[in-house]
């Protein structure tokens, strides 16, 4: 019996891609210029987007949270999927990149939806915290600097209600993390919050190996 995960060579990886992703112009446009920065490997992959898209109106999402902007991919998956009345809070540090977030939240007529935050995540999560609004939040996505995932996601768990969803990128980091000979700060750093949240009984988890690996995680 087949007991693990098949694998994906290219091959089937674009067979799945093929019969699963419809990937709305908007949102390939902005992969296409994405793909002429340096960092363009940051962005999620389009069947990761679409499988957020998937959870956000599966749990029927209105006010959702989310670290790591860079050119908007994720951000705009986001605010497309939540209704019309739907908030987003948008954190990052970079100026630049946010611009073209910003060009292609436009573009998609959601801006209205969107809130951008150029902060550190943390000053801008305190603040959502001080300003009352914990246990609000039904959605979160945490995809910036993993050496603060652990404090992200102490945050993101106050901010977010009873029955919310966290999802956090990049837990698989390439692989590296089930390497016991791999131990720079960046591994450690994810390897320490996979074990962490293993043993958080505050929450249901369970981690997809889509993409770079994703973790969802429910609030008891
Ligand atoms: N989710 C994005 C997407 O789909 O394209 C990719 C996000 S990228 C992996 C990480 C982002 O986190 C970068 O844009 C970076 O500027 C931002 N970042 C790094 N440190 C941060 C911090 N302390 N606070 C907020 N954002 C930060
Ligand atoms: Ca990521």
């Amino acid at each position: 019996m087949l007991n693990k995960n098949l694998g994906l060579d290219d091959q089937l990886h674009q067979y799945v891609l093929s019969v699963s992703v419809k990937e709305p112009e908007v949102l390939a446009e902005l992969r296409q210029e994405t793909s002429n920065y340096t960092g363009f490997r940051m962005q999620i992959t389009p069947e990761q987007g679409q499988f957020l898209a998937f959870l956000i109106k599966l749990i029927k999402a209105k006010k959702a949270l989310e670290i790591g902007v860079f050119t908007g991919y994720s951000s705009l998956v986001t605010a497309i999927a939540l209704p019309e009345d739907g908030k987003l809070i948008a954190c990052d540090i970079d100026e630049n990149y946010t611009q073209i977030a910003r060009k292609y939240w436009e573009k998609a007529g959601v801006s209205e939806k969107i809130n951008l935050h150029i902060a550190p995540a943390l000053e801008t999560l305190d603040q959502l915290l001080a300003q009352g609004e914990a246990e609000t939040f039904d959605f979160a996505f945490i995809d910036a600097d993993k050496r603060n995932y652990p404090n992200y996601y102490e945050k993101c768990l106050q901010l977010i209600r009873k029955g919310g969803l966290i999802a956090i990128d990049n837990v698989l980091w390439s692989g590296k993390v089930a390497d016991p000979e791999i131990n720079d700060k960046q591994t450690l750093a994810i390897r320490d919050f996979n074990s962490k949240i293993y043993q958080d009984d505050r929450v249901n988890l369970s981690l997809i190996p889509i993409a770079d690996g994703l973790t969802l995680v429910i609030k008891k």
